[in-house]
């Protein structure tokens, strides 16, 4: 039987891929992150040292080979074959990513990989559009959110763990703006489908999430098997 797909969409900062990679291993799906896709095409431009320039990005993107391996609790990304993981998370890259994100073509080159990539299902994928642009079939669909305060401190909290210097109010503003642009690009905004589980979890713990996303796939698995 073909599995299921789930579909996780929210802001940055929200937990996704937290939340994503946790119910994946409880459940044994597969993990996509969405997000780093648009990391390591925005990491390869940067690294070309060029001006932004909309078709060498799409070019970029057309032609990039990501690709995921989970390991040891870490969803390892490559990008043509090299290790990016750490570096498609670094400030850089963060503040670039949203306009590489918002070029139309490059976004028709990456939904067309996340789409093969969803093969025979039992994955869990996380963006912003993949309940409403890559994948609006997926018989699981939440929209998870936070306030943007809670956001910012949690992402403050972890840049303190791995002994990085943080700024509250900086991360917050970055958030904010981050958000501001996903929400307002004319290709795939980030938007709650209409038919997601709306799921805020500005009072929840990462244990609570899970439990709610798990407990939500396993009623749909319920409901497929009828
Ligand atoms: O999820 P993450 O914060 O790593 O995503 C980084 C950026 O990639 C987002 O701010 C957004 O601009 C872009 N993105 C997107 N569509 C997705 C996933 C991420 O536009 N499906």
């Amino acid at each position: 039987m073909k599995g299921l797909v789930v579909a996780i969409d929210g802001p940055a900062g929200a937990g996704k891929s937290t939340i994503a990679k946790k119910a994946a291993k409880r459940l044994g799906y597969a993990y996509i992150d969405t997000g780093a896709m648009y990391r390591a095409v925005t990491l390869a431009f940067l690294q070309s040292g060029r001006k932004f320039d909309e078709s060498y990005i799409t070019g970029l993107a057309e032609t990039a080979d990501i690709s995921f391996r989970p390991e040891d609790g870490k969803n390892r990304v490559y990008l043509n074959g090299l290790e990016v993981t750490e570096a498609i998370r670094s400030r850089e890259v963060t503040a670039a990513v949203s306009a590489v994100a918002a070029i139309a073509k490059v976004r028709e080159a990456l939904v067309d990989q996340q789409r093969k990539l969803l093969g025979q299902g039992s994955v869990i994928m996380d963006g912003r559009d993949i309940g409403t642009v890559v994948y609006p079939q997926a018989q699981v669909k939440i929209f998870l959110t936070a306030g943007v305060e809670e956001r910012a401190r949690r992402r403050y909290l972890e840049r303190q763990a791995k002994g990085e210097k943080a700024d509250f109010e900086q991360l917050k503003q970055e958030i904010a703006q981050r958000d501001e642009a996903d929400a307002t690009r004319a290709v795939g905004p980030l938007k709650q489908a209409p038919d997601a589980v709306y799921l805020d979890t500005t009072h929840m713990d990462i244990e609570e999430v899970t439990a709610c996303i798990t407990g939500l796939v396993r009623s749909a698995e319920k409901e497929a098997n009828r």
